[in-house]
């Protein structure tokens, strides 16, 4: 059976190119066949929405091939996964209706928002595979505030447009009605100074007013409320009362909920409640597209293969990549000289050099042992609880992924030989092709060495 779904999606990677086959169909799960129907299950509601509008029919139309019959398709969500399957919202006792297709946005209106930067528009942004599904739902929120997907919960590593998307859902819900909509983004930490002045000045209820009449409140990087009791306390209110008027509430983080730390549970489950979508880094054509648009918004020139010099050298973070084309054209006006890929090296030499390096054994087993909360010796120990041992050959695994050394360096690093190795390597990288929710973890061990690469430099 795997096998015709194997096939079928072979045909759908030619029709939709591989960006598109991985973001939409990659994260599809094939259950099985009855009779003429096929049930496949997406992670959750708004991809089953997404893939129900655009791609059923392709997905028929494959499978029908490959089968030599009519096959019919059902879509269903599945039960586990690091994308939380998103329970539906009780909708006075209406069904969900399926997600409308959303049309690219054009120029939202011209007055200004006090504290949205107009630089993070939707027309700015370029879009990529790693971000595709999260501009997608972004897009549909913005279309359709309060109405799908609340919350929408946008994760993602450092400097990969979190901020910026969650901007250009704010100029849009305010821009576009006929009227100007409240429209209210804060940077968590800034909710929780203010909650905290508000306390001390005895204004309670202007603070919980404030935030309680917007049409839309975006919070940004809500990690910061860990630990933070009597804010989330009076967060987990004004997300109950917006959300009961059906008001649109956009989260970002670092993580997804349950990764945040020191996280009251049922803010936690609010937050799972509504849409999840993750951001990762840009692949290289992604990175030569944002390299050129960026240069184009800064009056500069770029040759194209400057542009695809930098995209190479800056792989894992946006910002970064602006940082070099600031460098350039600063350096390039002092000198009065046309940017080169040889005057771009040198320019960056000292910037890009550092991304270079790799991680090594030591750094990932760290990482690791941090990401599972276990202690750095039980994983480098013999220890065989079911636990500890599968942490160790995660760490195999990156090990072997993301430096250079051979099985056996690695085996001697963890006390094993080579053989213990390579069993685990196969056996994790098995799990990650075949299962999306475990391979988004290993992604976000991966990004998390990336940041601890770039904090270092
Ligand atoms: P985050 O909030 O995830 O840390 P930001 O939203 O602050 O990241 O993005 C960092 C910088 O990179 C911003 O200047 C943003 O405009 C830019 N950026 C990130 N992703 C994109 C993208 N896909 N297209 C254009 N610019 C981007
Ligand atoms: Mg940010």
């Amino acid at each position: 059976m795997n096998g015709l779904w194997q096939r079928a999606a072979d045909r759908l990677r030619d029709e939709l190119g591989q960006v598109g086959f991985e973001t939409w169909i990659g994260p599809l799960n094939f259950v099985g066949i009855q009779g003429r129907t096929a049930t496949v299950e997406a992670p959750n509601r708004f991809f089953r929405d997404w893939v129900n509008e655009r791609y059923l029919g392709l997905l028929r139309k494959s499978l029908s091939a490959e089968a030599g019959e009519t096959i019919d398709v059902r879509l269903t969500l599945g039960e586990n996964g690091m994308t939380a399957p998103q329970a539906p919202r009780p909708t006075n006792g209406k069904p969900h209706a399926p997600i409308a297709p959303v049309s690219p946005i054009t120029s939202p209106r011209l007055d200004r928002h006090p504290q949205l930067n107009p630089r993070y528009t939707f027309a700015e942004f370029v879009v990529g595979s790693g971000n595709q599904f999260a501009h997608a739902a972004a897009l549909a929120v913005a279309n359709q505030p309060g109405e799908k997907y609340n919350p929408l919960f946008i994760y993602g590593g450092v400097g990969l447009g979190k901020t910026h998307l969650v901007n250009a859902i704010g100029h849009h819900i305010y821009g576009s009605g006929d009227r100007p909509r409240k429209v209210l983004f804060m940077p968590a930490e800034i909710f929780m100074n203010e909650l905290i002045s508000s306390l001390r000045r005895d204004r309670m209820n202007e603070f919980r007013d404030k935030f309680r009449r917007v049409d839309a409140l975006i919070l940004d990087d809500v990690q910061f409320l860990a630990g933070r009791e009597r804010t989330q306390e009076e967060f987990f209110h004004t997300f109950y009362s917006l959300h009961a008027d059906r008001h649109q509430i956009v989260l970002t983080s670092d993580k997804v909920p349950r990764e945040i730390p020191e996280l009251e549970e049922r803010l936690r489950n609010r937050f799972e409640s509504g849409l999840i979508a993750d951001i990762a880094p840009p692949d290289l054509e992604t990175r030569v597209a944002i390299v050129q648009k960026k240069a184009v918004l800064e009056n500069l020139r770029l040759a194209p293969d400057v542009s695809l010099y930098i995209a190479q050298s800056v792989q894992s973070n946006v910002r970064e990549l602006e940082g070099c084309l600031t460098r350039l054209a600063a350096l390039a006006s002092l000198n009065k000289s046309a940017i080169t890929v040889d005057f771009a090296k040198q320019a960056l030499h000292d910037l890009i050099r550092n991304h270079e390096a790799k991680p090594d054994v030591e750094m990932i087993q760290k990482t690791v042992a941090e990401f599972f909360h276990i202690r750095l010796a039980d994983l480098k120990s013999k220890k065989r609880t079911q636990h500890i041992a599968f942490c160790r050959q995660v760490a195999m695994y990156l090990c072997r992924k993301l430096t250079s050394s051979s099985f056996p360096v690695i085996g001697e690093a963890f006390g094993r030989d080579h053989s213990t190795v390579i069993h685990a390597f196969n056996l994790i990288q098995r799990r990650v092709t075949n299962d999306s929710a475990f391979r988004l973890s290993i992604e976000k061990i991966e990004r998390e060495l990336k940041a601890i690469r770039a904090n270092a430099a």
